[in-house]
């Protein structure tokens, strides 16, 4: 009698606990907030993660005491709705994002994703597809993953929205924007982005971790209006403090 690999390979579940209690015991998880052992992400960090301070400019999503739009988005047409964001990019959600993009920390991407369904929920937003920012292949290639598309797929999961990930394709090699200053970030993926699905006439929301200046955000939803899309709105996880006119803030 032949034994088939899969039953092989079929190990008890206890097992497989006992591995995963193994694996835990030699490589314990750290928080990824103040290094903490036993988990990935405590709750007093978690506790710490600053909202966003109301009132905010209804498109750019930056604080703004008047009504309506801030200065900076009076002046200027954008092919994006709405910029909105889960919390500021400071503190534990900042150590945090750092691991989840630049550590292998994609074990992270259920509890940082979970905070985009929240506010989905809490806000009561609507979108027919959900969109990540996508990386270029030759940063994939380096990463293993692409952190935006680990967030949409949790928030896809949880609000039943439909999320293509092949729809927009980064075909320019980009500089990293996080080293970058506004301009020369506009400058930066100004065309970086192709749409190449039907989106004709969907409303889209654009996820991703964090937005800065918002150029990464406005040049997708250039290339998604482009197809035919009926509107573009952008939801991520952090928002950088950053005013018009002042420099981007450094590498994290
Ligand atoms: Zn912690
Ligand atoms: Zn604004």
């Amino acid at each position: 009698m032949s034994l088939r690999p899969s039953s092989v390979l079929r190990a008890p579940a206890w097992l497989k606990r006992l591995g995963l209690a193994l694996l835990d015991l030699l490589f314990p998880p750290r928080c990824a907030g103040c290094g903490r052992v036993g988990v990935l992400f405590c709750a007093l960090c978690q506790a710490q993660i600053e909202p966003i301070a109301l009132p905010v400019c209804l498109h750019c999503g930056r604080p703004y005491r008047g009504a309506g739009l801030c200065a900076d988005c009076r002046r200027s047409a954008s092919c994006l709705d709405e910029i909105a964001a889960t919390a500021v990019f400071a503190g534990p959600l900042r150590h945090a994002i750092h691991v989840f993009k630049y550590d292998n920390g994609r074990g992270l991407a259920p509890i940082l994703g979970a905070r985009l369904a929240e506010n989905w929920r809490v806000a009561r937003r609507s979108a027919d597809v959900i969109i990540p920012v996508p990386l270029h292949a030759a940063r994939l290639a380096e990463r293993g993953y692409n952190q935006s598309a680990l967030l949409a797929r949790i928030l896809a999961e949880a609000t039943g929205v439909p999320i293509r990930e092949d729809v927009l394709v980064r075909h320019k090699a980009t500089q990293q924007q996080a080293v970058l200053n506004a301009a020369e970030r506009r400058a930066n993926v100004k065309d970086a982005f192709i749409c190449q699905g039907d989106v004709g006439n969907l409303r889209v929301v654009l996820v991703d971790d964090v937005c800065t200046t918002g150029s990464t955000l406005e040049a997708c939803a250039e290339a998604l209006r482009g197809a035919g899309t009926a509107s573009v709105w952008a939801l991520t996880l952090a928002r950088a403090r950053w005013e018009p006119g002042q420099p981007a803030p450094d590498r994290m």
